[in-house]
């Protein structure tokens, strides 16, 4: 028989983050972009207040354990105070994308069985054409105070100020079973109707925890940390609790995310570590380059949710001196599965080689699994050529979609829908996602690869490559190009350039110049949007 550990069992709860973060830094910051322009600063300790008021003020609606509130938000102070009063109290923080049709979002709302919304005042308009389709929601509470709550054709609005304000901050938070429902977040649906994860308390403390670590996001008291990633998809990555933990200064940037304002709030709130999107960075370091500007703190940025460009990587570290952490997950993985980084050794290497390395989406972080199959099933050698579909598990690795009959697991492991290849000592390359690879004449083109050779080419601003139907090879890549000077109109040298860098047969049939790219609400070029307009042009 085995002997059995004695230790205590307690339970890895959202709650005790909160409590932890506001006994042990009760004093450190929030500073939140208010959605109606100024600054709001409070600390850690009127968190933990405002989040037991809110707590309070829900328990006093009726609403009880597994009752499930949505967020309709950006990343403020009110949204964070939610994160923790609904987790804290065993209930389920849907965070809703606001960016989804408005078919789509009273889908999720419906199907997650939402019984209030919080939202911020943007998206009055929003809330107005889908409560109507949404009957079963019994509570609208904008996240404002009465100045700025709106009278809205239809529900009943109640405000977020006058609702908490009666309600005592008193409160003991119960004590759940580690593996109740603490957040819910859905895919963005490309293809069907989304699908909800339904994140356990556990998943999040354990993912957050993680998130710390040195080698993954190194964040501790010493830093201060703005989230450009949505508290509405993913966790935010799991910044809004991996920095009550850590006593880190977070800053919440709102509703304005263009690269000025961005910019304007890293260097007033001396800003150390962020994290967001390739698009959102490509935007900030063009307000640099055009400003001539340089950050004075910043000094780390994890980045993902697609692929960071080399290009891109370069400039961070050369230019600006950020470090750049590149990491891969997705909704299914709780926040950050993957992350590139530089060990002592590869830190002497020369900068072209290490900015590749970074560009690869790096080593599965404590807790979770990787391995590539091929279309039987048969796992592929750890070689960094072979390719196959992402397979992954681990403690926050979903399970089974919300309400889903069925597991999502093939043998035990998550299928990602991406295609990398694993090297020997475990670095991990998205090579694609299953959709978008390009298939031409019975080979495999990879549209991240292509995108990021054009990445570096000095014209362009935003590159994208979709496969397009071809009537001899099956389909052929097609560049689309957002340039930095409008003017500029040489294809021939763009596709001169590619061909220094990438085989001959991958070189793109045609290039395109768009005035822009379609992004989606979690900032990703949405090519299921350029395969419509686009998806013929070789045939007609
Ligand atoms: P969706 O993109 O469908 O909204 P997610 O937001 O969950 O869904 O995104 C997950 C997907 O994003 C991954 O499966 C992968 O294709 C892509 N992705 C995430 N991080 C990276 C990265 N660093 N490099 C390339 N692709 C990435």
């Amino acid at each position: 028989m085995q002997l059995i550990g004695q230790m205590m069992n307690r339970p890895l709860l959202v709650s005790a983050i909160l409590e932890h973060g506001s006994h042990q830094f009760g004093a450190q910051q929030v500073v939140s972009r208010e959605t109606h322009g100024p600054l709001h600063t409070y600390t850690f300790r009127q968190l933990a207040q405002r989040s037991k008021q809110l707590a309070n003020a829900l328990r006093s609606l009726g609403l009880k354990p597994q009752s499930v509130i949505g967020s309709i938000a950006w990343n403020n102070y009110r949204h964070l105070e939610a994160y923790y009063a609904v987790s804290g109290l065993g209930m389920v923080m849907h965070t809703c994308n606001p960016r989804l049709h408005p078919d789509q979002l009273s889908y999720i709302i419906n199907h997650a069985e939402d019984e209030v919304i919080l939202f911020d005042s943007t998206f009055a308009p929003l809330v107005k054409v889908i409560a109507k389709l949404c009957p079963h929601v019994k509570h609208w509470i904008c996240m404002s105070d009465q100045a700025h709550t709106p009278v809205i054709e239809g529900p009943v609005v109640q405000c977020y100020e006058d609702l908490i304000a009666s309600h005592s901050s008193e409160l003991t938070w119960p004590d759940l079973d580690e593996n109740t429902g603490a957040a819910l977040c859905y895919t963005s649906g490309t293809t069907g109707n989304p699908k909800g994860v339904l994140y356990s308390n556990r998943a999040i403390v354990l993912s957050a925890l993680s998130a710390c670590l040195p080698n993954i996001l190194n964040i501790s008291s010493q830093e201060t940390v703005l989230p450009v990633v949505p508290m509405f998809h993913i966790n935010a990555w799991c910044l809004p609790y991996a920095c009550l933990m850590s006593g880190a200064k977070l800053v919440l940037p709102g509703p304005k995310l263009d690269g000025a304002s961005l910019y304007e709030l890293m260097e007033s709130e001396k800003v150390t570590l962020s994290a967001g999107v390739p698009t959102i960075w490509m935007g900030l370091i063009q307000h640099l380059e055009q400003n001539n500007l340089r950050f004075t703190t910043m000094r780390r940025t994890g980045v993902g949710g697609s692929a960071m460009p080399k290009a891109l990587i370069a400039k961070f570290s050369e230019v600006y001196q950020v470090d750049v952490r590149h990491g891969w997950g997705m909704t299914e993985t709780t926040a950050v599965a993957t992350i590139s980084n530089i060990n002592s050794e590869e830190q002497t290497w020369p900068e072209a080689l290490r900015h590749e390395l970074v560009a690869k989406q790096g080593k599965s972080v404590f807790g979770i699994e990787l391995k590539i199959v091929d279309e039987e099933g048969n796992t592929l050698p750890r070689d960094a050529e072979a390719q196959g579909e992402l397979m992954v598990r681990g403690q926050w690795i979903v399970d089974n979609y919300h309400k889903a009959e069925t597991t999502a697991l093939v043998n035990g492991w998550f299928p990602t829908g991406d295609i990398a290849s694993i090297s020997a000592d475990g670095v991990m390359q998205i090579r694609d996602r299953t959709k978008d690879v390009i298939k031409s004449g019975g080979e495999w083109i990879s549209s991240i690869e292509l995108e990021n050779a054009a990445a570096a080419h000095p014209q362009v601003a935003m590159a994208a490559v979709i496969g397009v139907k071809h009537p001899k090879w099956d389909e052929r890549p097609l560049l689309l190009i957002v340039r930095k000077q409008e003017d500029f109109s040489n294809k021939q040298e763009i596709l001169d350039f590619l061909s220094e860098r990438v085989a001959k047969w991958w070189v793109p049939d045609d290039i395109v110049f768009v005035a822009g790219l379609p992004v989606g609400g979690t900032g990703k070029v949405q090519k299921a949007e350029l395969r419509i307009q686009y998806g013929s042009v070789f045939s007609e």
